[in-house]
């Protein structure tokens, strides 16, 4: 059987303070001790369930870490108060100076720039591939590697990664698989496929509402512990502490991704079949054209389907404009970047999520000027938004 990270959320008891149904919310950045010792003791890590300071832990975060933790099998989880912070954090940590980062070319455009523009400075080498040539990877492998870094299904192109496949070429050579899994909360679990850590934009599908920016990253209780370290852990010294108030809400609709994700993936499979039939180039996971279909359906959770994102290549930007528009008037969504909405939103990725990533490499990955990408929201009447959509073109 499968592993059901909706069933390991609930199976989780969190109580109030009071025997609330949902934990309490800390409204404090700081910790009272009842004697001098127990306060040393857990500023050096040695005391577990006590608190010191809220940008070292606090009890809000905390229980939307342990629920992260359940929902990807790791041992632990850290909440940051962005998934950018998610990312640099946990790559500052396992990289030093002379070591040397292998990522997809396909990432999020913060990823892509941080990784380009930001790591060089401090002399960490990053080589890019496309991550679905597992020779490619293979070949790029150097001595000093300390990292495979890859999206479970890449940002915007929508291509699968072979998780279990580079978690072995990075095994072999002592060095982490790390992956970011926004896009596919629930349906994809990387840990369980092999992959060492495992990050987060929770803004976007784990959150739903789109009235936050916040992060996690999911790994072995070694790894949250020295990104927590005093001395010198990442998340402790560069400071990304997410607000327990929007930690406590957070929580409450990580209760309901997985109804939310069936929802998501039902309404994106009907669009992409039917835009398809419609002569239009779709890509989407699960669409059997699509190059990864096959890979996908084999690392897929059951009961989730294939994700909300879709992507349409309307060719030139020109008309990818005039088309966005449109639906917006036409009541399909919102001309908007982000993702995992309630609400369908729709963004030219070359000219928006993507821009940091330069012209000519857009081409080379086969990032079309006129992709418009989709984050398929909850409709109760898809078959409406379809021809509303085909109203527009
Ligand atoms: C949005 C996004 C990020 C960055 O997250 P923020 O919460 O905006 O900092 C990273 N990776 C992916 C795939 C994203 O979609």
């Amino acid at each position: 059987m499968k592993f059901n990270p909706a069933q390991a959320i609930q199976d989780l008891q969190q109580f109030g303070e009071f025997g609330g149904v949902n934990p309490s919310i800390t409204d404090s950045s700081t910790y009272t001790f009842l004697e001098g010792e127990t306060m040393e003791e857990t500023f050096l890590g040695q005391m577990e369930g006590c608190f010191l300071y809220s940008r070292h832990w606090n009890p809000s975060n905390k229980y939307l870490a342990d629920a992260l933790a359940a929902m990807e099998n790791t041992e632990s989880a850290w909440i940051t108060a962005s998934g950018m912070a998610a990312i640099t954090c946990s790559l500052l940590q396992l990289c030093s100076s002379g070591d040397h980062i292998i990522t997809s070319v396909t990432t999020y455009g913060g990823t892509y720039a941080f990784l380009k523009n930001w790591l060089p400075k401090y002399n960490i080498q990053v080589s890019f591939v496309d991550i679905t040539s597992l020779e490619q990877v293979r070949k790029a492998m150097q001595p000093n590697t300390k990292v495979i870094y890859t999206e479970s299904v890449t940002n915007p192109l929508l291509q699968v990664s072979n998780i279990p496949e580079l978690a072995k070429i990075a095994h072999a050579a002592n060095a982490k698989l790390m992956v970011d899994n926004t896009f596919t909360p629930m349906i994809i679990s990387p840990k369980i496929l092999g992959a060492d850590l495992v990050v987060y934009s929770m803004t976007k599908f784990i959150n739903g509402k789109n009235d936050c920016v916040a992060g996690a990253i999911c790994g072995s209780n070694e790894f949250v512990n020295q990104l927590s370290n005093v001395n010198d852990g990442t998340a402790m010294l560069l400071g990304p502490v997410l607000d327990p108030l929007r930690s406590s809400s957070i929580l409450k609709n990580l209760n309901t991704l997985h109804i939310r994700m069936k929802q998501h993936s039902k309404n994106a499979q009907f669009l992409a079949e039917n835009l398809e039939k419609a002569e239009l180039k779709v890509i989407y996971p699960g669409l059997k054209n699509h190059p990864q279909n096959e890979l996908h359906k084999k690392l897929m959770n059951s009961d989730f389907g294939f994700g909300g994102m879709l992507a349409l290549d309307f060719e030139t930007e020109e008309k990818a404009n005039k088309i966005m528009q449109k639906m917006q008037e036409a009541g399909v969504g919102y001309l908007a970047v982000s993702l995992g909405y309630f609400k369908t939103l729709f963004s030219c990725s070359g000219h928006s999520t993507s821009s940091e990533i330069p012209l000519d490499v857009q081409k080379e990955m086969g990032l079309s000027e006129g992709l418009v990408r989709f984050s398929v929201g909850l409709d109760s009447n898809i078959e409406d938004t379809f021809q509303r959509i085909t109203s527009c073109l």
